[in-house]
């Protein structure tokens, strides 16, 4: 469907600090999704909706019935079915200016190198730390941008990184020998709106780094949603990192 791009992002474009040349710029720029399940859902209307212009999603996993009180792309006849299909399906009538593709099935770190290097940046959302590390490893080895997002019980983070080489890396915040096996919001649970709170900040990050690469420092926001306290750190490498240093 043709859309008038202009006309689409109206408000947006009425913003005193947001130009034509921006929106152009977020137009052709290419995201890749890891996990399309509670953060990739809010995160991607959210990119979606600023006016990214190409988007992958990649999810081997099938939408189940405790997925659909948080995951709202999904729906009860969706159970079963691939979620990186569904929510592309979910989304794609409503935002024309956008192409969404799909990645479907497992990919082992070759394959997944050859995505994200074809790609100007990566949204981690996936939700366990064996993931994340290998996100990590081939976003480094690509030299692309990663936003990684968590979220379980009451508290949510998101973490920014360029992936140049003076900058730190996700190991170098949560080395692989302390934190591999850590347990996920699969059996902690997740207080359901961080999802959201994460999610959109996901996406504002995200857009910051594509607007502002040379201004963007790598950070960690952290929203504790109990006492609804938000605290940030600037984060170091870690020059005894095994992912990013040797
Ligand atoms: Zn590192």
């Amino acid at each position: 469907m043709d859309i008038n791009v202009n006309k689409f992002f109206d408000r947006q474009l009425k913003l005193k600090n947001f130009s034509e040349r921006q929106l152009d710029q977020l137009l052709s720029s290419k995201v890749l999704f890891i996990g399309m399940g509670g953060l990739g859902n809010p995160a991607a209307v959210y990119l979606l909706s600023v006016g990214i212009g190409r988007l992958t999603f990649a999810d081997f996993d099938k939408v189940e019935f405790h997925n659909l009180h948080r995951q709202f792309l999904f729906k009860d006849d969706d159970i079963g079915n691939s979620k990186a299909v569904t929510a592309a399906n979910s989304l794609q009538p409503n935002y024309p200016h956008a192409a969404i593709n799909v990645l479907d099935s497992r990919m082992d770190e070759r394959q997944l190198f050859e995505q994200v290097k074809d790609h100007d940046l990566v949204m981690d959302c996936s939700d366990n730390f064996e993931t994340r590390y290998i996100v990590n490893d081939v976003c480094i080895e690509a030299n692309i941008p990663l936003v990684s997002g968590s979220a379980s019980e009451e508290v949510g983070q998101v973490i920014s990184f360029q992936n140049s080489a003076a900058s730190p890396c996700y190991e170098c915040l949560f080395p692989r020998k302390q934190f591999l096996g850590e347990e996920s919001c699969d059996r902690l649970g997740i207080m359901t709106p961080v999802l959201g709170v994460i999610g959109s900040m996901m996406a504002l990050t995200a857009v910051n780094l594509l607007l502002n690469p040379q201004t963007s420092i790598s950070t960690l926001t952290k929203i504790d949603s109990g006492t609804m306290k938000i605290t940030q750190s600037t984060l170091q490498k870690d020059t005894y990192c095994e992912a990013c240093s040797i």
